[in-house]
């Protein structure tokens, strides 16, 4: 089955054409700073791959993705001559809400319900809704499957994903933790599992998603029963630029001191915190490493603290579930940096978990899964690479095969 697979964000869009048969990529396009003068969009075909970009100033993200159409259909290195060769169409979407508990074929009652979860995540649910409706029109008879960030969290008990606040807003609002980064968490625990040789149901893991955004999941019986981020991306691990979890009274204090409008505190918290509010360097990773290395102070204690949480949000899974078989990491940190894995479990190692310095430096197996923790590890340490997109166009083609 050929597969689109369309990831749109808040000012980006990640898209790629995907054959399921053979697990193949067949054109990847990355469109960024959408909505700015600045925005631009790289798309690039097999075998090769070779990188065109193309000015998409002035374009909503629906309408990057519309332009991103007409490329594949004209294009001579297109894989497709026309878009009636796409059998279907994988949205990711941040927030399914409690209307989604699994990927989603897209009716119109499913069409409906998205629209209901656009408060969730406000940032980009409209963006992936309004991709949907463009799709739709264009191509009618292609089916679309949503697949959500939050479905694999749904497994949560309420003592996890409610929060102690007057029972009303919960009704009304339905304020309680959705937790994402959830086809992630889900692959991570399921390639643990064949890592370890056992079946995923009697195992307990916690899985460690640590890209720009992060979050940490108890995978007990392969099920989500906890996860760092709640009712949005923001609450839990320290990220990028994210502040996750803080004493929430400091959000109100720093509103009334300095007469910030809701707007503004959303940007503080999301955009200008994290690794980069503390480091003052930059939210990407190698840059606050390559700065902590050339002795600068800040960047040093950005570090201190997003290895500090982590560890803590392990060993609070730890105590959450019934037994822990592996901690796994994967996503850009957790699959790369050998030095911050290194750090992380030297805390961990009074808990069971006992890195294999040599397995855990080792680069020539960069990109494959494995485990990095010594033999006799009471708890095993493993390196998992994610791959969203492929994971989405799996979804959609199980869902769509399913109701042919
Ligand atoms: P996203 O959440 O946007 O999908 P990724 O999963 O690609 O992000 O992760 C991006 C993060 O991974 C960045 O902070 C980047 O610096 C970091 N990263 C990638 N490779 C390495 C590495 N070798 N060492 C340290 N950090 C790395």
């Amino acid at each position: 089955m050929i597969v689109l697979v369309v990831n749109a964000g808040s000012s980006s869009l990640k898209s790629q054409l995907i054959e399921t048969e053979g697990k193949v990529c067949r054109m990847k396009c990355l469109a960024e700073k959408v909505g700015t003068d600045e925005a631009y969009m790289n798309v690039s075909f097999a075998p090769d791959f070779q990188k065109v970009t193309y000015n998409v100033a002035g374009l909503a993200v629906a309408q990057c993705l519309a332009k991103l159409l007409d490329i594949m259909s004209d294009d001579p290195e297109s894989p497709i001559s026309g878009l009636g060769q796409i059998d279907a169409i994988g949205n990711r979407i941040v927030a399914g809400g409690e209307y989604f508990t699994k990927a989603a074929l897209i009716d119109d009652e499913a069409r409906e319900n998205l629209s209901k979860c656009e408060e969730l995540a406000p940032l980009h649910n409209p963006a992936a809704d309004a991709c949907i409706d463009m799709m739709r029109k264009l191509m009618p008879e292609t089916p679309q499957v949503a697949v959500f960030d939050t479905a694999f969290h749904t497994t949560m008990p309420p003592k996890a994903y409610m929060y102690p606040l007057p029972w009303r807003y919960y009704e009304q609002f339905h304020i309680r933790r959705y937790g994402a980064h959830g086809t992630s968490h889900r692959y991570a625990a399921q390639q643990a599992a064949n890592l370890l040789g056992r079946p995923l149901r009697d195992l307990g893991l916690i899985t460690c998603h640590l890209g720009n955004g992060g979050s940490i999941t108890a995978v007990n019986h392969g099920k989500s029963i906890d996860t760092t981020m709640g009712f949005t991306p923001l609450e839990g691990l320290m990220m990028g630029t994210r502040s996750g979890s803080i004493d929430p009274a400091i959000v109100t204090y720093i509103m009334r001191e300095e007469g910030k409008t809701f707007d503004e505190m959303d940007e503080i918290l999301n955009r200008q915190s994290g690794i980069l509010g503390i480091s003052g360097v930059d939210s990407d990773m190698r840059d606050v490493l390559d700065a902590a290395d050339a002795g600068n102070e800040r960047a040093e204690l950005a570090i201190d603290m997003y290895v500090y949480k982590i560890q803590k949000a392990i060993g609070s899974y730890y105590a959450a579930m019934t037994r822990t078989d592996a901690v796994v990491m994967t996503a850009g940190i957790g699959e790369n940096s050998a030095k911050l894995r290194e750090r992380i479990f030297a805390g961990l190692a009074h808990m069971g978990m006992i890195l294999d310095k040599e397995r855990n430096d080792f680069t020539g197996q960069i990109g494959a899964n494995r485990i990095i923790s010594i033999d006799d590890s009471p708890i095993r340490i493993c390196v998992v690479t994610t791959d969203e997109e492929m994971r989405i166009a799996r979804e959609t083609d199980n869902l769509v095969s399913q109701l042919r």
